[in-house]
C-alpha cells in the first residue's frame, strides 16, 4: 500500500471514482462561475442573467458562452491603469507575478497572478511532474531563460515543491548547457521538443552523445509533441519523454502518466469538455476528435470560464493501468488556428511532423509554406538534412517523402532541399507552418 500510494501525488483525488469526480467538478464550477461573475468585468457581461444553479450536469454547460483568445485581447484594450483590463479578478494589491502569452497567434495577453493563484498552478504541475516520475532524488536542468513565459516557471517551482534540486540554465548557449548537464550530473530536463532534438544534434557535433549524459526523464512543454517526435527524443536521450498540454491562460490541463500512451486530464482541477469541431454544441464520443474547452477551477486572479483552447484532441477510452480515474485523451493532433483547407482537403501541419520524424530521421528541420499560384493552392516543403546529401540520394528521398505525405494527407507537396543550418532554429515556440494565401 505504501509503495502504491507513492505512485500518486494526491492518492485520494487521483483515484476518485468518475461519478464523484464529475460531481465535485460541477460543484466547484458553480462556485467558480459565481466568483467570476462577481469579480471579473468580462464575466459580469458574458454571464449576465445566467444563474450558476442552472448548471447541474455537464450538458448544462453548453448553455454558457465560450471564451475565445480574441475575447481576452479585446477585454484588455481599455484605459485601465492596472494594464489587465476587464480580465482581472482580484484587487490589484494582491498581484504577485506578471506573465504573458507568447503572442504566437496575435497580440500577447498580460496575465496577472496572485500568490494563491500561482500556488494553484504550481500544485497542478506537481501532479504533472510526479506522474512523469520526477522525485526528490532528481536534479532537474531547465535549459532556458524563462523570461515572462509561464511553463518553465511552473515546472521550476513544482520541481522544487516535490523536493527535486532545480538548476536554471538560462544565459548559456547550447554547448554551455550541454557541458553543464554533464558537469553537474543532471538527471532530468524540462524542455521543448524542438530544443531537445537540437541539443542532441549539437552534442553530436561536440563529440558527445546525448544518450550518455545520464538524463533519465524529460518533461516537454511549449509545442505539440507527436508520438513519432516523442519516440525520437527518447531514442536520442535514452530517457523517458513525457508530453503535457496547457497554455498560459488556463495552465496545464492534461499530462502523460508512466504508461506514455495518451494523456490524463488534470481532474478535478479543470472541467474539460471535448466538443464537436464544427458546431461546438455537443461533447464528442470516445474515439472521436474534438476541440478542448477548459475551465481552470482555481484561477481567481484571472478567471476563465469555458476557455476555447483551439487544441484538437481525441477522446480516449476511460481507465488506465496506472490506476488514475481521470478522463484520457490523445496528445494535440492539431490546432484549430492551424487546421486549414488546402485544395478542399482538411490539413494540419502536425501530420507532416509525424511523417518526417517517424520515417525520415535524416531530416532535422523543415518548413511548410502554403501559397496561391494562380487560383491553385500550392504547398512548398523545405527540408533540411542533417548533412549534405548527394543529388541522387536527394532525389530518392524526395520521392519517398512525397509518397508518404500523399498517403497521410492526400495532398501533393513541392519539395526543396536546403543546406544544413539554413532553416531557423526555435527554442520556445516553433513556427514551421506559414500560410501566405491571405496575404
Ligand atoms: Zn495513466
Amino acid at each position: 500500500m505504501e509503495i502504491q500510494s507513492r505512485n500518486f501525488w494526491n492518492p485520494v483525488l487521483e483515484t476518485l471514482d468518475r461519478e464523484r469526480l464529475v460531481e465535485l467538478e460541477l460543484k466547484n464550477f458553480r462556485k467558480y462561475m459565481a466568483y467570476a461573475k462577481k469579480n471579473s468585468l468580462l464575466y459580469q457581461k458574458k454571464l449576465k442573467g445566467i444563474d450558476p444553479k442552472q448548471i447541474q450536469t455537464k450538458k448544462d454547460l453548453l448553455k454558457l458562452p465560450l471564451t475565445d483568445k480574441e475575447d481576452l485581447r479585446l477585454a484588455q484594450i481599455s484605459e485601465d491603469p492596472t494594464i489587465y483590463g476587464d480580465l482581472l479578478g482580484i484587487d490589484p494589491v494582491y498581484i504577485s507575478d506578471f506573465r504573458q502569452t507568447s503572442g504566437t497567434t496575435g497580440k500577447p495577453v498580460y496575465v496577472p497572478e496572485s500568490y494563491e493563484s500561482w500556488q494553484w498552478r504550481v500544485e497542478v504541475w506537481c501532479h504533472i511532474l510526479w506522474m512523469a516520475g520526477f522525485r526528490e532524488t532528481d536534479r532537474v536542468f531547465i535549459p532556458f531563460g524563462y523570461n515572462v513565459y509561464v511553463a518553465f516557471w511552473e515546472g521550476h517551482y513544482a520541481a522544487q515543491k516535490i523536493g527535486c534540486e532545480v538548476v536554471p540554465g538560462g544565459a548559456l548557449d547550447t554547448k554551455g548547457r550541454l557541458n553543464k548537464i554533464r558537469e553537474i550530473k543532471a538527471t532530468a530536463l524540462l524542455n521543448t521538443p524542438t530544443y531537445g532534438l537540437h541539443m542532441a544534434q549539437v552534442a553530436k557535433k561536440m563529440g558527445i552523445t546525448a544518450k550518455d549524459l545520464g538524463i533519465k526523464r524529460m518533461q516537454c512543454a511549449g509545442e505539440p509533441l507527436p508520438q513519432a517526435t516523442r519516440k525520437m527524443l527518447e531514442k536520442n536521450w535514452n530517457a523517458e519523454v513525457y508530453d503535457h498540454i496547457g497554455g498560459t491562460e488556463p495552465c496545464a490541463w492534461a499530462a502523460m502518466c508512466s504508461d506514455r500512451n495518451g494523456l490524463h486530464i488534470m481532474e478535478p482541477f479543470f472541467l474539460v469538455e471535448i466538443l464537436d469541431m464544427e458546431t461546438r454544441t455537443r461533447e464528442v464520443e470516445e474515439g472521436e476528435l474534438g476541440v478542448a474547452v477548459v475551465t481552470p477551477l482555481g484561477r481567481h486572479s484571472f478567471p476563465l470560464v469555458r476557455f476555447n483552447t483551439n487544441d484538437v484532441v481525441r477522446k480516449s477510452k476511460s481507465g488506465c493501468s496506472c490506476g488514475r480515474t481521470s478522463m484520457k485523451i490523445s496528445g494535440v493532433e492539431g490546432r484549430m488556428d492551424d487546421l486549414t483547407k488546402i485544395r478542399g482537403v482538411l490539413f494540419t501541419p502536425v501530420a507532416v511532423e509525424e511523417v518526417l520524424r517517424k520515417r525520415f530521421p535524416v531530416i532535422i528541420e523543415y518548413e511548410i509554406i502554403v501559397q496561391k499560384k494562380g487560383i491553385m493552392d500550392e504547398i512548398n516543403l523545405r527540408l533540411e538534412p542533417e548533412q549534405e546529401l548527394g543529388l541522387e540520394k536527394q532525389r530518392e528521398l524526395e520521392s519517398k517523402v512525397r509518397e508518404k505525405l500523399k498517403m497521410r494527407t492526400n495532398l501533393r507537396f513541392n519539395i526543396q532541399f536546403e543546406k544544413p543550418g539554413v532553416l531557423p532554429r526555435y527554442t520556445l515556440k516553433s513556427k514551421r507552418f506559414k500560410d501566405l494565401r491571405g496575404l
